[in-house]
């Protein structure tokens, strides 16, 4: 979708560090790590938040559920993780393409708010 960042960032129009991609994922590192492993994956098709996944194929939607396996054994995090998907402005989802974010590397909080 024209004027969507992380579409952008899959079209190689706006630079990211890939760790992931595959037919219908692609998965980088985000640009203010919340963690010392912040990963986002995304969809390849833009579905706007959680809130629009009947956009979305069940393939395509599994496939990025498959990604956060595949990426957390890549990056070694053995000792567990944290996935998390912001949807709408109470979640304080800032952008509007589907994202879920993997966040480990170390001991999370044990409360989101
Ligand atoms: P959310 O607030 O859940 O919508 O998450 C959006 C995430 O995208 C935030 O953690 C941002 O740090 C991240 N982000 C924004 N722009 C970029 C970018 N150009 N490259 C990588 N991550 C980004
Ligand atoms: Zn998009």
């Amino acid at each position: 979708m024209k004027d969507c960042l992380f579409c952008k960032i899959i079209a190689g129009e706006i630079p990211s560090t890939k760790v992931y991609e595959d037919a219908y994922t692609y998965a980088f590192r985000d640009i203010n790590p919340q963690a010392p492993t912040h990963i986002l994956v995304i969809p390849k098709k833009h579905v706007a938040s959680m809130d629009a996944v009947e956009e979305a194929t069940d393939t395509e939607l599994a496939a990025c559920l498959r990604a956060v396996r595949l990426i957390a054994k890549q990056e070694k995090l053995k000792n567990g993780y944290r996935v998390v998907s912001n949807c709408g402005p109470d979640a304080c989802q800032s952008v509007p393409h589907l994202h879920f974010h993997i966040l480990g590397g170390q001991q999370l909080a044990d409360r989101m708010v």
